[in-house]
């Protein structure tokens, strides 16, 4: 939106809506920013058909009328990137929310302009380089700490190249102020703490990197069945009440990003307004700080204009790969991708384009995928590693996944965290459905569990799957005869595959010990629960009735050592172990002759093999 708005004029032959077709004897620029009416509606040429343009408007159009001024800026729709967007919330076309109620009160009112990033405060600026020094785009040339968690780095714009003449000494500045000047081959370039970056455009990198760490949630059920890579993508999917906004709110307070960009997107107002109220209570449990000094929330609730909407997954993503450049993990949480998509349709709609599927535009699918690629691992054009991660929330109508928005997600994530409506309606949190959710990062991230904490989770991890899975099957059985009625190797499995589950996958949000579980406490765990599952397998073969294991004052100690063992102390999980494995012992007076060998016993609990 920089340039010299109303360089030349056009006039509005026609209003539907978001959408205006205007005519200038000079012409339109595609993607030019423009400023429409008497009040300035911000809007972006999205059309253009000889000198009319077809302009789709970020405000409330209502009131435009044919003969309206239209003001070119000559620019594309851009954001700018610079101190002063940590902690703050912004909508779809950054400007920013809390300035714009002290503006114009509870109702935003149209046309009112707001700079986006704050022009009067002044940034303690660092110099990291020296005059006569050689700079191209995207090196640091100085920091300032903008929140106690996010170290700002200011960076050479991209494009930019040459000897750095001049850097402003450590000092207080504001985010016009020239701190530097670079003599480049056409000439002086001075910078500011500030730059614009246009949002449909991904910011550029010097190399893509495959994903390898992964992006720890705090979730047992990710982060262990369905993990997320550092740079990677994932949907999560479901009907109406099955949990997304929680487990986006979740990623968004555990997960550990240095940054977390949450693009609340067509909700109903009041769940933007729990985020808003929520988050800067909220303490991060790494730093103690609160969460809010590392995040920066896109807010566009349903009442607002829809092309902003449809704007702000590129505002949020650009803001993110912004931050990337400067050496950060950044996670992109966008809820919901399917009121996004709506907006698209609503758009298309009034373009009277031809509808595709359920009244999609046919670029749907490229839009979604255009989304989704700018996640990724990189090495920025400094030489440091970023990455973003994207997680879209899915709403499908009726939590019917073969809907559009969901196939089309589907084909670009990796990730697939499928919400379930039975589990959700059984309170069994996170509703994820083990048998249909997958990652396809499970094998990347696996080296780094290795490298921390010396286990094979890949190992742990299937022998878990291996109850499941045989559950899966005997649960159609017990739905018809009974549990009681199978027999007792198979109920020893069913009751496996219920610590499994109650003990380990389920968690609550809500509680203050088991609301995240760091690696550690989650690798313990699932040991803890896989050892006894498997030394029962091998009792209850010995002629061991399966209820005498339940009856065992472990089992229900294993049940609740999410909720009583805090992460840091996950070590008690040990001695839960060795006080299990004594019981067993004394119980079960076979037990002591079979478990010597753990090699033997692993084989012969058959729960190692896939
Ligand atoms: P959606 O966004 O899919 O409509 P929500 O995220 O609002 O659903 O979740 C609906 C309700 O489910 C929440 O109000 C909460 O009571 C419960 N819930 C969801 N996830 C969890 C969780 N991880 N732990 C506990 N309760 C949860």
């Amino acid at each position: 939106m920089k340039g010299e708005v109303g360089q030349h004029r056009g006039s509005v032959l026609w209003v539907n809506g978001p959408v205006v077709r205007a005519r200038s004897e000079h012409g339109f620029r595609m993607l030019e920013v423009v400023k429409v009416g008497g009040a300035g509606l911000i809007g972006e040429v999205i059309g253009l058909d000889g000198s009319v343009a077809t302009i789709q408007v970020y405000e409330d159009s209502s009131g435009l009328r044919p003969g309206d001024a239209v003001e070119c800026s000559g620019a594309p729709f851009s954001v700018e990137l610079g101190p002063g967007l940590v902690t703050h919330v912004i909508d779809g076309i950054q400007r920013p929310l809390e300035r714009l109620l002290e503006l114009a009160g509870v109702f935003i009112q149209r046309g009112v302009a707001a700079p986006r990033l704050d022009r009067e405060r002044q940034w303690d600026f660092t110099p990291r380089l020296e005059p006569g020094q050689p700079v191209r785009g995207g090196e640091i040339i100085g920091v300032v700490p903008e929140t106690p968690l996010v170290e700002h780095r200011i960076l050479v714009p991209p494009g930019v190249a040459g000897t750095l003449t001049e850097i402003r000494p450590a000092g207080a500045y504001t985010v016009d102020a020239t701190i530097a000047t670079v003599q480049t081959e056409t000439g002086e370039v001075k910078l500011t703490m500030c730059q614009e970056w246009e949002v449909r455009r991904p910011r550029p990198a010097a190399e893509r990197l495959a994903p390898a760490a992964p992006l720890l949630t705090g979730q047992r059920v990710i982060d262990v069945f369905f993990p997320i890579a550092k740079g990677g993508t994932a949907a999560i999917p479901g009907g109406f009440g099955t949990g997304k906004t929680v487990t986006q709110h979740n990623l968004a307070k555990w997960c550990d990003a240095d940054l977390i960009i949450y693009i609340g997107c067509g909700e109903r107002g009041n769940e933007m307004t729990g985020v808003l109220t929520a988050f800067p209570e909220l303490k991060d449990p790494r730093s103690g700080h609160p969460l809010i000094e590392r995040t920066i929330l896109v807010a566009n609730t349903s009442n607002m204009p829809v092309a902003a909407r449809e704007a702000s997954i590129y505002t949020g993503v650009a803001i993110a790969e912004y931050f990337r450049d400067m050496g950060y993990h950044v996670a992109v949480l966008a809820d919901s991708t399917s009121r996004w998509a709506e907006a698209l349709r609503e758009i298309s709609g009034r373009l009277e384009e031809m509808p595709a599927e359920e009244g999609f535009p046919a670029y749907l699918a490229t839009r979604l995928a255009e989304f989704y690629e700018r996640a990724g691992r990189v090495r920025t054009l400094s030489g440091a590693e970023g990455s973003i991660t994207i997680i879209g929330a899915v709403s499908p109508p009726g939590g019917d996944f073969s809907e559009p928005v969901t196939q089309h997600t589907k084909r670009f994530v990796r990730c697939f965290w499928s919400l379930d409506k039975e589990l959700a309606s059984a309170r069994f949190f996170p509703a994820i459905n083990a048998m249909e959710s997958y990652s396809e990062y499970d094998r990347a991230v696996a080296d780094w569990w290795g490298e921390q904490s010396g286990e094979n989770l890949v190992d742990l991890r299937d022998r878990a799957r291996h109850y499941l899975r045989e559950d899966a099957g005997l649960q159609k059985i017990v739905r018809l005869i009974g549990e009681d009625s199978l027999p007792d190797e198979q109920r020893m499995v069913v009751m496996a595959a219920r610590l499994i589950k109650e003990g380990f996958l389920q968690q609550n949000a809500f509680d203050a010990v088991d609301m995240y579980a760091l690696p550690a406490k989650q690798l313990k765990m699932l040991k803890a629960i896989l050892r006894f599952c498997d030394m029962g397998m091998v009792l209850v073969r010995k002629g061991i009735p399966a209820y005498r294991l339940r009856e065992l004052r472990a089992f229900g100690e294993l049940q609740r050592m999410k909720e009583t063992i805090p992460n840091e102390e996950a070590g008690k999980i040990d001695t839960l172990i060795g006080t299990m494995e004594e019981e067993m012992y004394r119980e079960f007076p076979i037990a002591e002759r079979e478990f010597f060998g753990a090699a033997a016993f692993l084989a012969d609990a058959g729960g190692g093999q896939e």
